[in-house]
């Protein structure tokens, strides 16, 4: 395939935009070459500035569940538009959308709208240490909650030491109160728990993984965090910005029956349009502004336009609550299929899955945390994502992120994609 006016656009994007881009992983760095500049979508296809078709697998990082421009959606969206597109007043949609949200997911009271992932997290936070009075938290290596400071800390020395800043601009006093734990790992929270005794406010925790590719919890590793946070008076935080409204109507809370005392959302619940929200019980979310004394605020918080979006993609799931078995089975024949191509590769694999989040790592040794994922042979994955877009399937250009399939995905299209890999050489 042809890739010249994307590598020209590019090339212009990066004198005025930092590395070309406005997020990181667009930019290619893990795989090599210039990244694709897109024209438009629909469905499960990308077309881009070059006139090539992609088989998606990314939905924009998960949000499309329905597929590129889904109708409904785009109609909502158009004709919100007509009436105003922002007030800084209240509209009766936020409410709707409050409504419709809290209805599917089965243990929240009341949710506030934010405008990404990473407001909601951040907020999510400030509510539990307002709520505990607590300042510690912990958080998992390789998982992802945005980019706010307390979130960009990285193991310290020691298991039992606090983590240390992985950015430069996030200060080591930050750093101090994020404490690093292993995923499906208990005893590492254990002995943080124990090394912190009544100092920590949440754990916060993606309930599937999909920042360190697709990781699975166990069934003994989220029970037990449920009753260590329930034993020490520590808030549970479910990060479900990735898994609310893809894995089941009510999240991984409700696939893995496990309830959270705070949720974070974002992705699939603006519909493609900037919205992230948390939400908690009643009593929780009395401490946030304006009800009580946890500031948080947002000019475009809960904008129309967003709210529309986010109405019309929940209203779909919860009239068909089969496009989540649908998905699921659709990913699962992909794993079957890739699994069959590449046995008769000589190359290690591991593929993990969950629902219609699905990775694929290049190592012999079972991916169950980050240190696991971060074994995958980054060579044979460059030839892989690289050999993939050659024959027009868009992967996540990175070996640490999950793919996303979509209800527009076709049975022809995993063909396809099969098809794909088996034609490569690895
Ligand atoms: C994407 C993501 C975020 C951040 O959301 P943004 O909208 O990109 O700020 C937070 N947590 C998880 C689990 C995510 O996948």
């Amino acid at each position: 395939m042809i890739y010249k006016r994307s590598s020209a656009l590019f090339a212009e994007a990066q004198k005025y935009i930092p590395g070309g881009v406005n997020s990181p992983v667009r930019a290619f760095k893990a795989v090599g070459g210039d990244p694709i500049f897109v024209k438009k979508a629909k469905g499960a296809y990308l077309f881009d500035e070059d006139g090539n078709r992609l088989i998606d697998y990314i939905a924009s990082w998960g949000p499309l569940l329905l597929g590129h421009a889904y109708e409904p959606v785009i109609n909502a969206v158009i004709n919100k538009a007509k009436d105003g597109t922002s007030f800084g007043m209240p509209t009766e949609i936020e409410t709707e959308l409050a409504k419709l949200a809290v209805s599917m997911v089965p243990n929240i009271d009341k949710i506030r709208f934010v405008n990404s992932g990473t407001e909601a997290c951040m907020s999510a936070v400030r509510l539990a240490r307002g709520y505990t009075k607590k300042d510690k938290i912990i958080k998992f290596a390789g998982c992802y909650h945005g980019h706010s400071d307390s979130f960009l800390i990285q193991a310290g020395s020691g298991a039992v030491t606090f983590g240390s800043p992985n950015s430069p601009g996030v200060t080591q006093g930050t750093a101090k109160d994020t404490l690093l734990a292993k995923y499906n790992d208990l005893q590492s929270v254990r002995e943080l728990v124990a090394a912190n005794q009544g100092e920590i406010a949440t754990i916060i925790i993606e309930p599937v993984a999909g920042n360190m590719g697709c990781i699975v919890p166990t069934d003994t590793f989220i029970k037990g965090l449920r009753e260590i946070c329930t034993q020490e008076g520590i808030l549970l935080l479910f990060d479900e910005v990735m898994t609310g409204f893809r894995l089941a109507q009510g999240g991984a809370q409700e696939v893995l029956g496990i309830h959270a005392d705070i949720l974070c959302f974002g992705k699939v619940i603006g519909g493609g349009l900037p919205v992230g929200a948390f939400a908690a019980s009643s009593k929780i979310m009395a401490h946030l502004a304006p009800e009580g004394p946890v500031y948080q605020a947002g000019t475009l918080s809960g904008n129309p336009l967003a709210m529309a979006a986010g109405l019309a993609m929940l209203k779909e799931l919860k009239e068909r609550p089969e496009i989540f078995e649908s998905l699921a089975k659709k990913t699962a024949y992909l794993h079957e299929g890739f699994d069959a191509v590449l046995k008769i590769k000589s190359v290690p694999y591991q593929i993990n899955r969950f629902g219609s989040m699905i990775s694929v790592h290049f190592t012999d040794t079972p991916v169950i945390d980050f240190e696991t994922s971060a074994t995958g042979n980054n060579d044979y994955f460059k030839r892989y994502f690289h050999g993939m877009l050659d024959k027009g399937v868009y992967l996540p250009p990175s070996a640490f992120e999950s793919y996303f399939l979509n209800d527009a995905l076709s049975y022809e299209d995993l063909d396809k994609t099969i098809e794909a890999l088996d034609s490569l050489d690895l």
